[in-house]
């Protein structure tokens, strides 16, 4: 384990170099339940610059994909909808492989509920419960007819009752029925000194009663980890950074990749201190925040351009040169990366920059323009130079 500020800046650059694709936790990395974390959408907008490809994968049901990336948005990080994984995704993908007709009876909060609707599956639907007087009544209104259900999931649900968590353990004595679980937490942070009683212990509580042990879809499960790597085209494990807060989900989950832990989150330094956990869930690499993230890429990024024009001019405290560099990197990464993005054909304008620029290139090969040109007024000569043939 080493802490990300203590490296210099070869062992910085050769980390940043290990690894081509992201994926990174979200509750508690890039924002809390009451709060966004601080720069950890230039981080992201940092390492995207770099060349990094980024997915966010995190385990909350409890709201749909669009709003998850509403978040995104409007908390200004650069992340597109197709970059987010949910258990509901990993939920509905699982089903549709197993072919599942039955119906679905479902321990979980509205959007998973119409997301699975949404993808054509039959859910078992209960109305509002009435409250019970006596053990004989709630036993007679609790009895479920489990002839044409398939499948129980469970996952948080706020909404949850007794006589509903005790349909999911009558209906899972048919071994018949699947059992799937989301996110297993049995906490979630809701303030300071206060965690949410989370749905891990309600699954605890039926695996308990039934002897059944649930197919896990969220973190850690590896089910999610080769969705991931299914949909993102991941071939080469070594080549992924994996950032989390938590140890026992996300460094679980991140065994075989690279692994950066952001503390601050439900882990603290201490727990670093007094490991506890199985050796393989330590992460490769700590940091205290992601501001140090976002200042490190900086650092590396700034020896690195100097390093390839042979460095800066110094003109009393601004180096000039770096500043110019830095917004060669900004046009080419964003606009070159963007149209590589979408398949364009890419011209750049030069506008001023040397060709320099081009000839000792440090960024990733596909974002090469196919054309180049000194600026918008040579298009416009060419032009005419064209009609006058
Ligand atoms: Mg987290």
């Amino acid at each position: 384990m080493k802490e990300l500020n203590s490296l210099n800046d070869q062992e910085l650059e050769s980390f940043f170099d290990s690894f081509d694709q992201i994926l990174t936790d979200i509750t508690d990395v890039f924002w809390t339940i009451s709060k966004n974390i601080p720069a950890a959408e230039d981080a992201i907008k940092s390492l995207k610059r770099l060349g990094k490809k980024v997915v966010v994968v995190c385990n909350n049901t409890t709201v749909p994909l669009d709003s998850h990336h509403k978040k995104f948005l409007s908390a200004g990080f650069d992340v597109d909808k197709d970059e987010i994984v949910t258990p509901t995704q990993i939920l509905i993908s699982y089903l549709k492989k197993i072919s599942l007709t039955k119906e679905i009876y479902v321990l979980g909060m509205p959007a998973l509920k119409e997301a699975l609707a949404g993808a054509g599956f039959k859910l078992v639907q209960i109305g509002p419960e009435p409250l019970h007087e006596t053990l004989a009544e709630w036993a007679r209104a609790g009895v479920i007819n489990g002839d044409n259900i398939g499948a129980v999931v469970v996952d948080a649900d706020l909404n949850l009752t007794y006589t509903n968590l005790q349909r999911a353990a009558d209906l899972l004595g048919d071994p018949e029925v699947v059992f799937v679980a989301g996110a297993l937490d049995q906490r979630l942070p809701i303030g300071q000194d206060r965690a949410a009683i989370s749905p891990g212990f309600f699954c605890k509580i039926l695996e308990d009663m039934t002897g059944r042990v649930p197919l896990q879809l969220a973190k850690p499960g590896r089910l999610l980890g080769e969705y991931v790597e299914g949909k993102y085209k991941i071939e080469d494990s070594s080549r992924v950074l994996f950032i989390g807060d938590s140890i026992a989900e996300d460094m679980e989950f991140a065994s075989k990749y690279k692994k950066l832990l952001v503390l601050g989150g439900v882990t603290g330094k201490e727990a670093l201190e007094k490991w506890t956990f199985p050796e393989e869930y330590k992460p490769d690499y700590y940091v205290d925040n992601w501001k140090t993230v976002h200042d490190l890429i900086c650092r590396i990024f700034e020896n690195k351009l100097n390093r390839s024009f042979g460095g800066g001019r110094r003109d009393g405290n601004v180096n000039t040169t770096a500043m110019q560099l830095q917004k060669v990197f900004c046009r080419i990464t964003e606009d070159m990366s963007f149209s590589t993005k979408c398949g364009y054909k890419k011209l750049l304008v030069l506008s001023g920059l040397t060709k320099e620029s081009l000839d000792r290139w440090i960024y990733p090969e596909e974002y090469k323009p196919d054309y180049y040109i000194d600026s918008l007024k040579d298009i416009h000569d060419l032009l005419l130079s064209l009609n006058q043939h």
